[in-house]
């Protein structure tokens, strides 16, 4: 495994790869990896030739109140269970070799970034949508691996290359969850141990509205109203949003139908956590609504 930092030996190390026919897989992350990522690289090791990982905390994608500068890095450590998982090259860039002079050119898909996550963190996805289109541009891979964990970021990753035709084909990755179910995230090393604690009342707030659905739930609002009343009970919790939308448009439903996503986000403590799951459902007209 390699380590690469500039743009230029990326591209003279793929290019041969390439000519000769080699598949490519790419892992974008912000590093300080755990088994979600772990999880990503597997199945692009299982899927490729050669797998890129790229390790980049992207600063467009950080508000001015955000936690940019804090955010954990540990390259060293990284190199090392990449090493282990069978990664063939780890890009990791500055951001002076990213961004050499300010972005002008953004890459923003409004309907799909100013919902959900995007009322409290407005320039995220667009940062996101940015940088994954440079990244795309700079690897050229065949196949790209999200993770269903930042379930908004991978339907407007999937939206971003069907609009702009990049010839990629986007892998979205299930969620890896500790034990007691909470989502495995670089930001769970904020929490205090009893902040831990609380912190399974969104995937138990998600559960809740699964068998709520499960058993005949369809009502969107009333969906809603079970997640939000049970994360705003939990303490130490403050909630940001419970939502049902739309899995691939993200839009806000009544009758919930066809492919969904319940996902929900809230802070605990100072730390703001998200999760959400997949369902589903068959057509509005084949359910015996009254
Ligand atoms: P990040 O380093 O937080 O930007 O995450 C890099 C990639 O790993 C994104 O595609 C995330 O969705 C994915 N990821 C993060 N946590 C998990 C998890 N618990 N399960 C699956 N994928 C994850």
């Amino acid at each position: 495994m390699q380590t690469i930092t500039t743009i230029q030996q990326l591209r003279n190390a793929l290019d041969p790869v390439r000519r000769v026919g080699r598949s490519i897989g790419l892992v974008p992350t912000m590093g300080y990896l755990h088994e979600g990522h772990a999880r990503l690289v597997t199945t692009a090791r299982a899927q490729n030739d050669e797998v890129v990982v790229s390790i980049f905390v992207n600063p467009l994608q950080f508000g001015p109140n955000e936690d940019f500068a804090q955010y954990p890095r540990d390259l060293h450590h990284d190199e090392q269970l990449l090493a282990s998982l069978g990664c063939d090259i780890v890009f990791a860039p500055s951001v002076d070799e990213i961004y050499p002079e300010p972005a002008v050119t953004l890459v923003d898909l409004p309907a799909m970034s100013q919902v959900l996550c995007g009322r409290t963190r407005p320039i995220h996805f667009r940062g996101v949508a940015t940088v994954v289109s440079k990244l795309l541009h700079i690897v050229q891979p065949d196949k790209a691996y999200f993770g269903q964990k930042d379930g908004q970021q991978l339907a407007i990753i999937r939206r971003m290359v069907q609009d702009l035709n990049f010839p990629v084909k986007i892998v979205g990755v299930p969620t890896v969850r500790e034990p007691d179910g909470l989502a495995k995230s670089s930001r769970n090393i904020y929490l205090s141990q009893l902040e831990r604690s609380h912190a399974t009342v969104l995937y138990r707030a998600l559960q809740a509205a699964v068998a709520d659905v499960a058993a005949g739930q369809i009502s969107a609002a009333m969906v809603i109203a079970k997640m939000a009343a049970l994360i705003s009970a939990e303490p130490e919790v403050r909630l940001d949003y419970a939502e049902v939308v739309n899995a691939q448009t993200l839009q806000p439903m009544d009758m919930l139908s066809g492919s969904i996503m319940m996902a929900v986000a809230a802070y605990v403590g100072k730390t703001r956590l998200i999760d959400n799951v997949l369902l589903e459902l068959p057509p509005l007209d084949s359910q015996n609504v009254p």
